[in-house]
């Protein structure tokens, strides 16, 4: 099978931490998607000659397949997010996808009050459920929330705002505690919780970002009567279960 390539033909740094590239197919054909949907980038090989794949959500809106946008956080230690920003434009990139069957499958979402909630980087995903095409006549049963820190940078309000500019719906923003703070989980949870008390359980949810908080939000959704099929979450960070025990709301 021939090799699957991505050119990079904008980048743009939008902040300390965090740059939006845009990439088109490199043979030129149509990129088309889903809203919601990730790539998978081919950024190298490190040091131990391993290769570099790392998944993106698709920040841009699916009504447009010519190219694409992703943003992409700037991590310290991080493999791909360091080689990233020095890519210069023109660069050819391997790829595979789109993926995320869930936000791909035609019946979902189900009629019904929708929530979309993202943390952190998770963003980029709830930006690109809200811009496309499926969620356009769904706005109004549409619930957006972005559980962000105080500090975080990665996609600023004024960034956001523009990305959002035309779609009636604007995330409610909270703020939480750093990834490291023991309270991080209690607090969402309390967010959740406030939330959920001015409205009905969500028939549909879809949640990203860090995966210690999706993991508990998810089963206080199921205890309170969303259906587990109707729920898809991806964890960007923080993908595997760990032994602390789950809090409940009580
Ligand atoms: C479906 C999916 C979609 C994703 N979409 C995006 C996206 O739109 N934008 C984006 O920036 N990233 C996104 N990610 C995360 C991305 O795939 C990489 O994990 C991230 O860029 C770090 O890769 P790296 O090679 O730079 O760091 P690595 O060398 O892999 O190591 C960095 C370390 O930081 C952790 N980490 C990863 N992300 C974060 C974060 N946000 N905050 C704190 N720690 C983190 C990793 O778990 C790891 O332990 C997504 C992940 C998934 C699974």
């Amino acid at each position: 099978m021939s090799q699957k390539l991505l050119k990079l033909i904008h980048k743009e740094n939008i902040s300390e931490y965090s740059d939006i590239y845009t990439f088109e197919r490199a043979d030129g054909s149509l990129f088309e998607f889903v809203g919601g949907q990730y790539v998978i980038l081919n950024a190298g090989i490190d040091k131990d000659g391993k290769v570099i794949k790392r998944a993106y959500s698709i920040l841009s809106s699916d009504s447009k397949a010519d190219s694409f946008q992703i943003c992409v956080k700037r991590l310290e230690t991080g493999k791909a997010s360091s080689i990233l920003p020095t890519l210069e434009l023109g660069s050819e990139l391997e790829y595979s996808g789109p993926w995320g069957k869930f936000a791909g499958d035609p019946t979902w979402p189900s009629p019904g009050f929708s929530l979309i909630l993202a943390t952190d980087t998770g963003i980029t995903s709830l930006v690109g459920l809200l811009l496309s095409k499926k969620f356009s006549n769904r706005l109004d049963s549409t619930i957006a929330v972005w559980l962000k820190t105080k500090e975080e940078d990665f996609l600023s309000e004024n960034e956001l705002t523009k990305t959002l500019s035309e779609v009636s719906n604007f995330p409610n923003i909270f703020h939480i505690p750093p990834i490291s703070d023991q309270n991080r989980i209690s607090s969402a949870l309390e967010i959740l919780k406030s939330i959920l008390g001015d409205c009905t359980v969500p028939e549909n949810v879809f949640l990203s970002g860090d995966g210690n908080i999706l993991r508990e939000l998810r089963s206080e959704l199921i205890r309170l009567g969303t259906l587990e099929s109707k729920i898809g979450m991806e964890a960007f960070f923080n993908t595997q279960r760990n032994t602390s025990p789950a809090i409940s709301l009580g």
